[in-house]
């Protein structure tokens, strides 16, 4: 159930059978974009709980965190950093292997993009198996950042992804299961 009000976000998610593979319900936000009521709903509700938190960062994991890490942390007055697929980013980098569902991926940070302890806001549009949040949360650490809570429109929680960053010690704050 959507825990944002006045309408309904669920509703604004297409579900599309069988991608990018046979088996998956690939859940796609584009329509949820498109949405003004929607898009506007989904920010607030994902910054709700953290207006009152300094958040220096807001931290976007390729390519659909961009869109609500921009727009998250434009709430927040907070800036914005983007975790990128190995390769895309201009400046010296640190990086971490990822587990995908079936073998690995590699993902890249600028190693000036956060200053240790500096207050971070982790965000994508879903958690599925929580590796690719954990490599985030990898990277994210080892530059010394604070992470405050990792937050995503969608949890897909029969696969664990939310239980797995709260056993690294962050907070999950989800929209939608
Ligand atoms: P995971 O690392 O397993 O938590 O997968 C999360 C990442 O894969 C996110 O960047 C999602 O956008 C994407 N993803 C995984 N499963 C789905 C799905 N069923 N529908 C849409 N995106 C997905």
């Amino acid at each position: 159930a959507s825990m944002a009000k006045g309408f309904d976000l669920t509703a604004a998610i297409r579900t599309i059978p069988d991608y990018p593979k046979p088996g998956i319900q690939f859940r796609d936000i584009t329509t949820l974009l498109a949405d003004a009521d929607a898009f506007r709903g989904a920010v607030d509700a994902l910054v709700d709980g953290h207006r009152d938190e300094q958040v220096d960062l807001v931290a976007g994991i390729e390519a659909r965190g961009f869109i609500l890490g921009g727009a998250l942390a434009h709430q927040l007055s907070a800036g914005f950093v983007p975790i990128r697929k190995k390769g895309k980013l201009p400046h010296d980098t640190i990086r971490v292997a990822y587990s995908l569902e079936y073998g690995v991926d590699e993902m890249e940070m600028h190693r000036d993009a956060v200053r240790p302890g500096q207050r971070v806001l982790l965000t994508d549009d879903l958690i599925a198996t929580g590796g690719t949040a954990e490599g985030a949360v990898k990277l994210l650490r080892e530059l010394g950042a604070e992470i405050v809570a990792a937050c995503f429109v969608i949890d897909l929680p029969d696969l664990g992804g939310r239980k797995r960053l709260e056993a690294l010690g962050v907070q999950v704050r989800t929209l939608i299961a």
